[in-house]
């Protein structure tokens, strides 16, 4: 394992807990990857019981509950670790987080089960027609007594065979005018039987070239009846509901990508020191240890940053620009540190016995979910120079 300069400003505790995640990434997690992802497979139920027995899935929630009670830099911390072995575990942890709109006493049940990966969620907010534009979504929520029906069509819904409930973004009532078109966005929380679809709801895998271990889903939904306990938070304000919690996701989304972009690099070092050219190791060609010194410092700068913006939000400070500006400078950052990776292993990287190509595509996700990299450009210029009529 190369130095980490940011190592230094992490206290013991949270080094104990990076080596420990690191240790689990290692061990249980890269092998099954190694093994499922060229073949598209789930990542298996064994090694999410293992992941709840250490506590992953509990990292911020309450120690009451069986979390751990931490903050949001060590959740970034496990999350690169376990990304750094395959983004889809790095990604799953995030599964357990409750939606914040649930009402305390529900959330007092439902808390230790998510803590112990026996309550997790799926994400269901884009549309074909919405995806960086949210507030385009069509699918439609009415009141039927005191249940919602719900109809409509959801794209790229990751995870909703597996999960235990699905929240679901719908329109409750039509767009008010152009200028606030997010209100009238309602938020519902469909339980389901783990495994299956609920009455009313058809399901069609996305055919993704990455994020395997969890499947992707196109979902129909023809009068889909959920009660009226299911909508979470105010009528036609899910869409801020949704959007509270956003920073987090942006961190978890750096730190996924600045692991991913560890894994490249510590397996272009260790191919570089294998194999041999012109009767030398590759490691010993200055174009490839440019190349390598490039990667380790973009990686630093990213987790720097990533780190920072964590703490910023530890400390209940507003943070929305630096969380854009991690989410972006990471994930650009682990498109091309993964791309040289690659290049290091050259025609091995481009086959499926060697992880450079997993990590490749895998961080070409970085740059277009939880936001695409234009729109967190987007959010940044609007800030700099305020926001321009569209
Ligand atoms: C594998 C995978 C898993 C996903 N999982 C989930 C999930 O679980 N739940 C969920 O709700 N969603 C999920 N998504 C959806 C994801 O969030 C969207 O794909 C993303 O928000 C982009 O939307 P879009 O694909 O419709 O692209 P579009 O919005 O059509 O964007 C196309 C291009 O236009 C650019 N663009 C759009 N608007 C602007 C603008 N104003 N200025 C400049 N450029 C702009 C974009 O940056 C992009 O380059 C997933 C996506 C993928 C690929």
């Amino acid at each position: 394992m190369m130095s980490e300069p940011s190592a230094h400003v992490l206290t013991e505790d949270q080094l104990h807990l990076r080596e420990a995640a690191r240790e689990f990434a290692l061990k249980e997690v890269l092998p099954v990857a190694n093994e499922l992802d060229p073949i598209g497979g789930v990542i298996p139920q064994d090694l999410l019981d293992k992941m709840a027995e250490i506590g992953f899935f509990g990292v911020m929630l309450p120690e009451r509950s069986g979390g751990l009670g931490l903050g949001v830099l060590e959740y970034a911390l496990i999350t690169e670790e376990l990304s750094r072995a395959w983004m889809s575990v790095g990604s799953i942890i995030r599964a357990s987080t409750l939606p914040r709109a649930l009402p305390a006493e529900r959330r007092a049940i439902l808390e230790p089960l998510a803590a112990q990966g026996k309550y997790l969620g799926a994400f269901s907010l884009s549309e074909a027609e919405a995806g960086s534009d949210v507030a385009n979504i069509r699918t439609r929520a009415v009141r039927d007594g005191d249940d919602w029906i719900i109809n409509g069509a959801k794209m790229w819904c990751t995870f909703a065979d597996q999960a235990d409930y699905i929240v679901l973004f719908a329109r409750t009532s039509p767009t008010p005018n152009e200028r606030r078109r997010h209100l009238g966005i309602s938020a519902f929380m469909i339980e389901k039987e783990r495994g299956s679809f609920p009455a009313g709801i058809r399901a069609a895998p996305v055919r993704k070239i990455g994020y395997h271990g969890w499947n992707t889903f196109e979902l129909g939904l023809s009068d889909v009846r959920v009660p009226g306990s299911a909508l979470l938070g105010n009528e036609g304000e899910g869409f801020y509901a949704g959007m509270v919690s956003l920073d987090i996701a942006r961190i978890h989304t750096a730190a996924r990508a600045v692991g991913v972009a560890r894994g490249a690099l510590e397996d272009a070092v260790t191919y570089a020191r294998e194999r041999v050219q012109f009767g030398e190791p590759i490691a010993s060609f200055q174009g490839l240890r440019f190349k390598m010194a490039h990667m380790a410092a973009e990686i630093e700068a990213a987790r720097a940053l990533t780190h920072h913006t964590a703490r910023l939000l530890d400390a209940g400070l507003p943070c929305s620009d630096e969380a854009a500006m991690a989410k972006y400078v990471a994930s650009e950052m682990a498109e091309k540190v993964t791309s040289d990776g690659l290049q290091v292993h050259g025609g091995a990287g481009y086959t499926t016995d060697f992880a450079a190509q997993r990590y490749w595509r895998d961080a070409r996700l970085t740059k277009i979910f939880e936001g695409t990299s234009e729109i967190q450009l987007r959010i940044i210029s609007d800030r700099l120079l305020g926001k321009v009529a569209r």
